[in-house]
């Protein structure tokens, strides 16, 4: 499964990786981080296809994105 990370440290609560998803799967956390900020969840994470589009947006670099690969069997 594709997986996303979010890094409190880093995430500022902009929101720009939840406007640019292509599949609407991210949303604002209501939990404040250290620095005061909502940071982003994703709830359903199986909806993920690995697009790269949220840590693309992302200005603070705040998300880490794995894409499943296939294994070669
Ligand atoms: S990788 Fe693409 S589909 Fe997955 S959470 Fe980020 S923007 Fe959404
Ligand atoms: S785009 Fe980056 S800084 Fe903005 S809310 Fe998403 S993770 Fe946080």
């Amino acid at each position: 499964m594709n997986h996303v990370e979010f890094s409190a440290k880093l995430c500022k609560g902009c929101g720009y990786c939840v406007k640019f998803c292509p599949k609407q799967i991210i949303q604002m956390g209501n939990v404040r981080s250290a620095k005061g900020y909502f940071n982003p969840v994703i709830e359903d994470m199986s909806q993920c296809i690995g697009c790269l589009a949220c840590a693309t947006v992302c200005p603070e670099g705040a998300i880490e994105t794995f894409k499943e690969v296939e294994a070669d069997v």
